[in-house]
């Protein structure tokens, strides 16, 4: 779960690690508000759930009453890389000496939180990562041993951090780390990290990612959930308890077990097509579940075919069978399905599938042949020169 910045501001705060003094603000005169008790300079700053706000013109220097006013009422509502400011916060204005870039990720293939340190902040670092990689110092810290004393001499060295900070920049980065650790998250990163011209270090800007496994944990972090801000479909399926992650293209699938769903995924795009989601129906789905998850699948106006890849095991063929039937009796589609029934009482599943005759739904035996049918099935339907009877031409072709 990904937090607003003054939501991670305020969770790093908590953790020890210094930030400016701020309000949150949803109103020009809530704005202004906050800006008149924190007192001048301030920086009004929109929250949203992306980076570059900056040079969206989204971050903005106020230096009294007038400006607040001015700069709050431009960044209210305005599209940031296509999310709209609701919100905004409005902090203390710092002198900026230097910045730097720290974060703490969470490194699946060494197993460990890696620890990341720039001179080079303030702009993309995946920038610098590109042109200058050893601009950024980089450390794992076994999670066993946790953040030392030396692992923050080592990476200011690597760094070239300059020596009097060096103390002062150990010491945030080791509450980085303490609040990585204790809130469970996946990322913090604070760019820029910024020595002020009274060589203070404070952390200026936050991005910090929750493990949304472990929020039941923390239930203060879990209540920061943001829904507007969410994508429909996953919102949607996470109501309905399925496990379901959107990805952008144009094929809806569905299968029983994350591996078979992985995939299926990877099948269909070996057959040139585009998965538009994951979905984990999971094992023993019955026909009500069948029903949820296609309401979710279809509820994404990017869907143009789904593919439908049952391996029965607890799950039973003709319970996913039964499911789509009534599916098809809720949502009436108007896309093409592709079923491909195998394991526990598949036979069964497809007699009932053949007996519903439910329009556009086609039964394939092969994991490979329906995804290659899947895909030509979502071509015919998106061509821009689609139309009803080019659709139904299509689906009436022989298979090559
Ligand atoms: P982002 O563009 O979304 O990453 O937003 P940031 O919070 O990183 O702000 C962008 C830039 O605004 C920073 O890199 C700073 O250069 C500048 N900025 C933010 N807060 C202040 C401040 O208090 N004083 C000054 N002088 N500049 C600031
Ligand atoms: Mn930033």
């Amino acid at each position: 779960m990904d937090l607003l910045e003054y939501q991670g501001k305020q969770l790093l705060g908590r953790n020890g690690v210094p930030i400016p003094a701020g309000r949150p603000a949803d109103s020009v005169e809530a704005a202004v508000g906050a800006a008149d008790e924190l007192g001048y300079p301030v920086v009004i700053k929109a929250q949203v759930l992306i980076g570059g706000r900056g040079k969206a013109g989204g971050v903005q220097l106020a230096a009294d009453r007038n400006e607040a006013q001015t700069h709050a009422a431009a960044i209210l509502g305005m599209d940031i890389r296509g999310h709209t400011v609701h919100e905004l916060w409005v902090e203390q204005a710092s002198k900026i000496a230097a910045e730097l870039y720290a974060s703490i990720v969470f490194d699946r293939s060494a197993r460990a939180p890696l620890a990341l340190l720039s001179t080079r902040g303030g702009m993309d670092i995946e920038e610098v990562a590109a042109e200058d990689p050893g601009a950024i110092a980089r450390l794992h810290v076994d999670p066993l041993i946790g953040f030392q004393d030396f692992h923050a001499r080592r990476l200011c060295f690597d760094a070239g951090v300059d020596a009097d900070v060096v103390r002062a920049l150990g010491s945030l980065l080791h509450k980085l780390y303490d609040a990585f650790i204790a809130e469970e998250a996946m990322l913090i990163e604070v760019n820029p990290l910024i020595v002020t011209e009274d060589r203070e270090v404070i952390a200026l800007d936050a991005k910090v990612t929750l493990d949304g496994n472990a929020l039941f944990r923390h239930p203060d972090n879990a209540a920061l959930r943001n829904p507007s801000a969410e994508d429909p479909q996953e919102r949607m399926a996470k109501e309905r308890g399925l496990i379901y992650v959107k990805l952008g293209g144009d094929i809806g699938i569905l299968g029983n077990g994350a591996g078979l769903v992985m995939s299926t995924l990877d099948v269909v795009a070996q057959a040139g097509g585009s998965p538009a989601n994951f979905l984990d129906a999971g094992g023993g789905s019955k026909a009500d579940a069948i029903v949820a998850a296609v309401e979710v699948i279809l509820s994404d106006p990017n869907v143009r075919a789904v593919l439908f890849n049952i391996f029965g095991g607890i799950t039973r063929c003709d319970e996913v069978a039964r499911g789509l039937i009534e599916a098809f009796g809720v949502v009436e589609p108007t896309v093409a399905f592709v079923v491909r029934l195998d394991g526990t009482n598949d036979e069964e599943g497809r007699r009932l599938l053949a007996e519903a005759n439910l329009p556009n739904v086609h039964v394939e035996s092969t994991m490979l042949g329906a995804a290659a049918r899947v895909v030509e099935l979502a071509a015919v339907n998106g061509g821009p020169e689609a139309t009803r009877s080019s659709q139904s031409a299509g689906l009436e072709a022989p298979r090559s």
